[in-house]
C-alpha cells in the first residue's frame, strides 16, 4: 500500500498593516489542498470576524488552562493579547496529507521553527516603514497609543525577517501573492521528489 505523504507547514508572517491577511486569502483561492490553522485568541472579535473562521475567540482564563494541558504548539503574546495555534488542528491536517498555513507572530514563528524544522518561514515585509504606518493608519480600527504600540512591534519584528526560509515584499499584491503560491507549489514539488528518491 502506498504511504500517504505528511502535508507541509507554513507559516506567513509579518508586521501588522504588511498585507498577510489579504495575501493569504488571495493565494487560497488559487491553490488546493491547503488548510488555514484557525487561532485562539484572548481579544475581541473586531466587526465581521466571526467564531470558529478568523478565530477561537476565548477567556484568558480558557486560554490559561488550555496551555497548562499542554494544547499549544506555539503561543504568544501580541498587542497585549494572547494567541495559540492547537497543536491537535495543525497535527491532524499535516497526517492526512493536506498542507497547513499558521499566519501567526515572529515569537510563535521560531517556537514552531524549533519545534518543527521542517515547516517552511514566510515573512511579509511592507515596501517601507512610512507605508507600514500609513496603511496602519488608514484603516483606523486602533486607537493612537495602540497604534503606536503595532508601530514598535513592526519595527522589532522586520528585525527579524532574515531569521525566515523567505521574505516577500508586498508592493503589488497579486505579484506577491503569486509569489506565496509558488514557494508552496516548490515546495510540494521537492517533497514529491524526495518521496520518489525513497520508493
Ligand atoms: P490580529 O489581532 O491583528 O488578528 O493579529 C495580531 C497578530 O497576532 C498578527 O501578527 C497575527 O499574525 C498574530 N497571530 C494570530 N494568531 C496567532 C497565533 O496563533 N500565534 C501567534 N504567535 N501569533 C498569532
Amino acid at each position: 500500500m502506498k504511504k500517504q505523504t505528511r502535508g507541509s507547514l507554513f507559516v506567513l508572517s509579518g508586521p501588522s498593516g504588511a498585507g498577510k491577511g489579504t495575501l493569504r486569502k488571495k493565494m487560497f483561492q488559487k491553490v488546493p489542498g491547503i488548510s488555514f490553522s484557525i487561532s485562539c485568541t484572548t481579544r475581541e472579535p473586531r466587526d465581521g470576524e466571526r467564531e470558529g473562521i478568523d478565530y477561537h475567540f476565548i477567556t484568558a482564563e480558557e486560554f490559561q488552562s488550555r496551555f497548562e494541558r499542554g494544547e499549544f504548539l506555539e503561543h504568544a503574546e501580541v498587542h497585549g493579547h494572547f494567541y495559540g495555534t492547537l497543536r491537535d488542528d495543525a497535527v491532524r491536517v499535516l497526517d492526512s496529507g493536506s498542507d497547513i498555513l499558521l499566519e501567526i507572530d515572529v515569537q510563535g514563528a521560531l517556537q514552531v521553527r524549533e519545534k518543527m524544522p521542517e515547516s517552511i518561514l514566510v515573512f511579509v515585509a511592507p515596501p517601507s516603514f512610512e507605508e507600514l504606518e500609513q496603511r496602519l493608519r488608514d484603516r483606523g480600527t486602533e486607537s493612537e497609543e495602540r497604534l503606536q504600540v503595532r508601530l514598535r512591534n513592526a519595527r522589532w519584528e522586520m528585525g527579524k525577517a532574515a531569521l525566515y526560509d523567505y521574505v516577500i515584499i508586498n508592493d503589488d499584491i497579486e505579484r506577491a501573492a503569486g509569489e506565496l503560491e509558488g514557494i508552496i507549489l516548490e515546495q510540494r514539488q521537492n517533497r514529491e521528489a524526495q518521496k520518489d528518491e525513497i520508493l
